[in-house]
């Protein structure tokens, strides 16, 4: 056992109302450089949709992450001869049209214009040629277009969905959309070190942030293909690659990155988990239908006696280690089994988790004879001239998720590596709590009842309430537990990182601290 440890994730999708603030509060820390206009280190999405850059999900196009190779695993697009072979021209890159042509407005416009009939408009302009353009797409082009023929139509989750329950989705009064913000995963086993020829990404070894050495990057741009979530950009004017990093500035002084500090749904969590690194391999290279659970594996007990030693062999502080054992992610990824990595088959091992949402599975139309209606609404309540019913209710409790109007094949595609039970294993446990609470604080379903889908999902009343209060009442502290810097022993620190803005950010002096600190 080779106790590491980890600052990980975990976004709440049933909480996320796709207001963009995260992207915003990122940009403008850290992205409103030239050369960066068009990255967007976080991003929200709207699925189905094609995503942000263009179908990144689809690795036929990009060929990203790593595949299974024989008993190992090897990277799909990049690597050694692979590499050798692209290094001139790299055919599985995004180019500047699959993330979109960055633009501002003429603003002078407006205020300059000689005085006439019609009122002057601010006509948009590239910011790569300074020419007028038309705008075809944007950052969140595909925001809550659900259904259509450009964007959710063209989603690589819908695979294996038959052409019926693909229309049966975007029949308008079934249509059902959710947000996905997106950031670094800040893997584990992470493509984008492994892709880069010159040694340049590296993985800290105090908290496992990813980040790229601007001095070391020689711009061959093997992370942006490697990394299945592209999640690494490439910056035309510096020539240098650049990432999430996930604001570790903010981190070693205790604040939460800038995303998550402004999440208007208060989504997101942030905390240590401890890992066996000697598991690695071994859960980046198990079968398809075991990867997720090899991904759970290997995260760690932070109470067990033997893993913490193992960690304080390691040199891993007591103060992380009781970060650990307080931390909200480790709690909703293994304690409660509520949340799953995105795309575990890309073999990465993702350190972001996501809650699945539950709200799109709640309710359908259906058409319903008048008289059913009404006798449902009750005497006072108002009957509607047609046949149509907004039914939420169901005779029995878990039909809803079993008669989804959202296919758990599609949020299998997505969050369970292909595999329904996964997915449909943390939805139960999502409605058991809302039947619990439903129970507790409106009383149309009995205790019993509730009571009997809690131990259906093996869970037990404290944690329903655990779950409950984590998920809505939580303060910051709770949703953040960042565990204290080491300033004595990190030489990245040392530096102010407020000289470093214009340079990026990634405050880096040669001679860091040993892996595994
Ligand atoms: S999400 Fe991509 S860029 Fe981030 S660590 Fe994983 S492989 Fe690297
Ligand atoms: S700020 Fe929070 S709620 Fe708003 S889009 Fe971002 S993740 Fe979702």
């Amino acid at each position: 056992m080779d106790i590491r440890s980890q600052v990980s994730m975990v976004f709440h999708l049933d909480k996320c109302i796709g207001c963009h603030t995260c992207s915003v509060a990122c940009k403008n820390i850290w992205t409103d450089r030239k050369g960066a206009e068009y990255m967007w280190w976080n991003n929200v999405e709207t699925k189905p949709g094609t995503g942000y850059p263009t179908k990144w999900e689809d690795q036929t196009i990009y060929k990203g992450g790593w595949e299974k190779h024989g008993d190992g695993i090897a990277l799909r697009g990049a690597g050694k001869r692979k590499g050798l072979l692209n290094i001139f021209h790299n055919p599985n890159l995004p180019v500047i049209d699959d993330y979109y042509e960055p633009f501002t407005y003429k603003y002078l416009d407006l205020i300059e214009s000689p005085a006439g009939d019609d009122q002057p408009t601010a006509r948009p302009v590239s910011l790569i040629t300074g020419k007028p353009i038309d705008i075809k797409m944007g950052p969140n082009w595909d925001d809550d277009l659900s259904g259509s023929p450009d964007y959710a139509r063209n989603d690589p989750n819908l695979k294996d969905l038959s052409p019926g329950e693909r229309e049966a989705m975007f029949q308008l009064e079934r249509m059902a959309f959710f947000y996905l913000p997106r950031i670094c995963n800040h893997c584990l086993n992470p493509a984008c070190v492994a892709a880069c020829p010159s040694g340049a990404i590296y993985k800290r070894g105090e908290d496992g942030v990813v980040l790229i050495n601007q001095n070391v990057c020689r711009a061959w741009r093997m992370c942006v293909t490697a990394c299945p979530y592209k999640k690494t950009y490439y910056n035309w004017h510096t020539g240098k690659a650049e990432k999430c990093i996930l604001c570790y500035p903010r981190i070693e002084a205790g604040l939460a990155p800038a995303c998550m500090h402004s999440c208007v749904g208060r989504i997101r969590y942030l905390g240590v988990i401890l890992y066996d690194a000697d598991r690695i391999q071994q859960a980046a290279s198990a079968e398809a239908q075991h990867v997720i659970q090899s991904q759970m594996d290997i995260l760690m007990d932070p109470f067990d006696p033997a893993v913490i030693a193992s960690a304080k062999a390691n040199g891993i502080a007591d103060s992380t280690i009781h970060a650990a054992q307080q931390s909200p992610t480790y709690k909703f990824v293994k304690q409660w089994g509520l949340a799953l990595p995105l795309h575990a088959e890309f073999r990465t091992l993702p350190m972001l988790f996501y809650v699945p949402p539950l709200l799109p599975v709640m309710a359908s139309v259906k058409a319903v004879q008048q008289g059913e209606q009404a006798a449902k609404l009750g005497p006072v309540a108002k009957v509607w001239d047609d046949n149509w019913l907004y039914d939420t209710s169901t005779a029995e409790l878990w039909g809803t998720i079993e008669q989804a109007r959202f296919p758990l094949k599609y949020l299998a595609n997505l969050l369970g590596a292909g595999d329904e039970h996964a997915v449909k294993d943390r939805l139960k446990k999502l409605m058991a709590v809302r039947i619990y609470r439903r129970w507790k604080t409106v009383g149309d379903v009995t205790e019993q009842k509730a009571q009997e889908v809690l131990r259906d999902v093996g869970y037990t009343p404290a944690i329903a309430d655990a779950v409950y209060y984590l998920t809505s009442l939580a303060k910051f502290d709770d949703r953040f537990v960042i565990p204290a810097a080491h300033r004595e022993q990190a030489i990245e620190m040392l530096e102010f990182t407020g000289d470093k803005k214009g340079s990026t950010g990634f405050g880096f002096k040669e001679g860091t601290m040993a892996r595994g600190l």
